[in-house]
């Protein structure tokens, strides 16, 4: 037998991570890698901020050229060379030149397809005078725009792309609106996570403009479905992607339940020889099973590395997705793995949760900057079912050392037993993580139940007492109407004049609401602490208001 032909459809982060992968595993294979654009390897995730001029030289963008490729790894990288079809039974793909269109066959013994996703484009008004960022060649007009210097913008979409776009237009002095349909930005977090990215867009100058979609594209901007207009000399698109099944659609293959690639666990079609990786495929969903459709580079090159083991006859492991996640939005950086509270209730997952707002690293050290958590576990065995963040510095450790233990099936009380590194610069003796755990462990134990800020007014209505025990002048700077101030040192005195309770407790972040409920307790009094305290309370309130500014402002006690 001669030499293994493989075709690979897609020369970016899948198909070039497949490709490279099969040059290590064999030497001889006959490996072709054929990309529709005039680029391979180019890095997309680095293409908002060549639009913001934070990468000025489009060069850095380009990881790798097919000459590169060639010297280094002998693969026969074809651009502006656009596969048409694909036929299984034959083995073999229709190739297009995009230059002349000249059109011919090449066989394969091995296909890998790996052609991403497509941006959504909706059938709106004018819509054709829309931008979207996928391609270098996408990225080199939009900051021609923007170099233009264009005095206003629209971004349509607050998910990552669209918030990365929006805050390098801001930083270039253009005047940016986003316009998102959904009620918040960035919905893989929950609202009030999201309210604190939307609170940081706000504060750096860019409009937002939720729970309201854009009904007709203009020359001067966008209309609102409200019939408001918002000026927009440049408008772009990021309203997310769906896979890109085409070939596959065509040549017959299966799809999945979501109109992605369906595969198995070795990246197999249901055509044989057949593989495919990415974007344009269905993955298997760590939290809930089945499938789902995530669009993130990581997956997308350890696919690519999977698949070529597969190939190769090496045995592969399953790695079902999480969906983690990250994005930098000005000051903020927000990250996420796993399922968020509104998906877990849609199924209708038993869950609970805990809020903690730590500092990045202990406060004594200079420098140190606060964050918000969120995690999401199974009250019955402690499976984490999902982590969100918002915050400054150590947002991203936090979130990876999460989805670790959440890949490893490590439950959420063993959290507290990480030994994770320590040094005032860098985190706290007891780390964010391992706080959770603790907060998880009580919670799991029944040492101390929390209310969730959306639970508070019904307490209320049925008479609990909400017992505000931070200092006094905390109180006064802002507290949740309703409550009483009881601080927690003064907390046993109070209490002759306070009554039975039963008792909602709160502090700044729950920390001192844990202690007072547990003094409570043992006086055999019913108390149950806010969870995540007044920050989370306040966080709850601005985003159901749907105004991040709200979060600023003080609210009144009485
Ligand atoms: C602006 C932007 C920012 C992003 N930022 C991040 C980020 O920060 N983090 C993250 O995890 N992910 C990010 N992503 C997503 C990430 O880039 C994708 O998940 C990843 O590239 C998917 O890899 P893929 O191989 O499936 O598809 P791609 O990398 O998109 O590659 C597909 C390639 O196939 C080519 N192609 C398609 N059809 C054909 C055909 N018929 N013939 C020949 N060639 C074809 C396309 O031209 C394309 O170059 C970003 C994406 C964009 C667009």
């Amino acid at each position: 037998m001669g030499a293994r032909r493989i075709v690979i459809v897609g020369g970016v982060a899948g198909g070039m991570s497949a490709a490279t992968r099969l040059r290590r595993l064999d030497e001889e294979a006959s490996i072709v890698v054929l990309e529709r654009s005039g680029h391979v390897s180019y890095a997309n995730c680095g293409l908002p901020y060549f639009v913001g001029g934070v990468i000025e030289d489009e060069d850095d963008l380009l990881l790798q050229t097919p000459e590169r490729l060639f010297d280094r790894f002998r693969l026969d990288v074809r651009v502006g060379t656009e596969v048409v079809a694909i036929g299984p039974a034959d083995h073999s793909v229709t190739v297009r030149a995009t230059g002349d269109g000249a059109t011919w066959e090449l066989p394969y013994d091995a296909l890998v397809l790996s052609p991403g996703a497509a941006p959504v484009r909706p059938p709106l008004p004018g819509f054709d005078r829309v931008r979207v960022l996928r391609t270098v060649e996408d990225a080199e007009i939009l900051a021609d725009q923007a170099r233009g210097k264009p005095l206003t913008a629209v971004v349509i979409g607050a998910g990552f792309v669209g918030l990365e776009t929006a805050e390098n237009l801001a930083q270039r002095g253009i005047e940016t609106t986003v316009v998102e349909a959904a009620d918040q930005v960035l919905t893989p977090l929950d609202p009030e996570l999201a309210v604190l990215v939307a609170a940081e867009l706000v504060a750096h100058g860019v409009a937002i403009e939720t729970g309201v979609g854009v009904a007709e594209v203009t020359d001067a901007g966008v209309v609102l479905a409200d019939g408001r207009a918002i000026p927009g000399d440049l408008v772009v698109a990021a309203i997310g992607v769906r896979p890109d099944a085409r070939l596959a659609e065509m040549a017959g293959l299966a799809l999945g339940p979501h109109g992605g690639i369906a595969v198995d666990d070795d990246g197999r079609t249901s055509a044989a020889d057949v593989y495919a990786v990415g974007d344009a495929v269905e993955k298997a969903d760590s939290v809930g099973g089945g499938s789902s459709l995530i669009a993130l580079a990581n997956i997308a090159n350890r696919q690519g590395r999977r698949v070529a083991d597969a190939i190769c006859g090496r045995t592969v492991r399953p790695a079902p997705s999480q969906g983690t996640a990250i994005v930098k939005v000005f000051g903020v950086t927000a990250a996420m793995t796993g399922w968020n509270e509104r998906r877990l209730r849609a199924a209708k997952r038993h869950y609970r949760v805990i809020h903690s707002h730590p500092m990045s690293h202990a406060t004594y050290y200079p420098g140190a900057e606060p964050m918000s958590l969120k995690l999401l576990f199974d009250p019955e065995d402690g499976v984490i079912l999902g982590a969100q963040a918002v915050g400054g510095s150590g947002v991203d450790k936090r979130i990876d050392v999460l989805a670790t233990a959440m890949a490893a099936g490590l439950r959420a009380e063993a959290l507290a037993d990480l030994e994770l590194a320590y040094a005032p610069p860098f985190s706290s003796a007891k780390d964010p993580v391992n706080m959770l755990g603790y907060m998880a462990e009580n919670l799991m134990s029944g040492e101390c139940d929390v209310v969730e800020a959306y639970e508070l007014a019904g307490l209320m209505a049925q008479g609990w007492t909400l017992l505000d025990v931070r200092t006094q002048d905390e109180y006064l700077r802002g507290a949740i109407p309703g409550s009483v101030n009881a601080p927690l040192d003064t907390l046993r005195e109070h209490l002759a004049t306070l009554g039975r309770g039963p008792y909602v407790v709160y502090c700044e972040v729950g920390q001192r609401g844990h202690t007072a409920t547990m003094l409570l307790h043992e006086l055999g009094l019913p108390a149950r602490n806010l969870d995540g305290g007044y920050r989370t309370w306040r966080a709850a309130d601005a985003a159901a208001a749907g105004d991040p500014r709200r979060l600023h402002r003080p609210a009144v006690a009485a």
